[in-house]
């Protein structure tokens, strides 16, 4: 039995805890250590069965509490070459954790991690999929301004998955950004709106991909509600039936200690 819990999910912040048998990964630490450890504990997980860190870009919503997490728990963090680079380059690494690249895959325990490459303003950010130690497959695929083939058939291949639902369009027109970062999220290396990620998911479904779980919401360009009732439209108009072809949820900004066991 599979756990994912999305400990923490949007535009302020983005941990998520995935794990089976007793080992796990977090992928990404964007809040302060207190915080994801609080979280952590409501969900009843232990640290000490998290084996690594992946770290997907370097943006601060995603390595906030990377360094005090890592090297107060000795966790070994992950990450492309140009992450960790950036990270370095940051201040956001320590001597007192172990680092190392992942190329295209690392094999710890009984789990297989595999890199993706993503699409995003950072210097070489990618997503993350996970086969935990009984052999369940999910992917965390967030920051990202397109589907790229690579992620779509990464994601295809799982039983669940974290994709991107950041904005709705017409909410970021319309919204406070000032202009030039309305063109950066919309731009192919910005980040998913509510109907690209919507209308990606009937096919995820009919290869097999049973939960979906939207992420990394904006707070000032979505609501929850607008971005599960876009991703649900197109489910429902492809002709799937919610809880029998697919669960569909938006993961809180911050964890409801619900976890998603497949
Ligand atoms: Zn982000
Ligand atoms: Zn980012």
């Amino acid at each position: 039995m599979a756990k994912l819990v999305t400990l923490f999910s949007s535009s302020s912040g983005n941990s998520y805890y995935i794990g089976a048998s007793g080992q796990a990964v977090l992928i990404d630490a964007g809040r302060s250590c207190k915080q994801i450890e609080q979280a952590m504990m409501s969900n009843n997980l232990d640290m000490r069965s998290v084996r690594a860190i992946f770290v997907t870009h370097e943006h601060t919503d995603h390595c906030q509490g990377l360094k005090v997490l890592a090297s107060r728990y000795g966790i070994t963090v992950y990450s492309s070459a140009g992450t960790m680079a950036e990270l370095e380059k940051a201040g956001r690494l320590d001597s007192r954790f172990n680092t190392d690249i992942i190329e295209s895959k690392v094999s710890l325990g009984d789990m297989l991690i595999e890199r993706v490459n993503t699409p995003h303003d950072a210097c070489e950010s990618c997503g993350y999929r996970v086969t935990t130690a009984d052999g369940k497959r999910v992917m965390v695929a967030t920051d990202m301004g397109i589907m790229l083939p690579s992620v779509r058939n990464a994601i295809s291949e799982c039983d669940a998955a974290v994709i991107e639902s950041n904005h709705d369009v017409n909410m970021l027109m319309s919204g406070p950004y000032p202009y030039v970062l309305k063109r950066r999220i919309l731009s192919d290396k910005g980040h998913l709106s509510n109907m690209a990620c919507a209308q990606e998911l009937p096919h995820f479904v009919n290869s097999g991909v049973k939960h979906l779980i939207l992420g990394h919401l904006s707070a000032e360009n979505n609501t929850p509600d607008v971005a599960f009732q876009t991703s649900l439209c197109s489910l429902l108009q492809a002709g799937m039936k919610e809880g029998e072809d697919f669960t569909l949820q938006v993961a809180p900004k911050e964890t409801n200690g619900k976890a998603v066991i497949f």
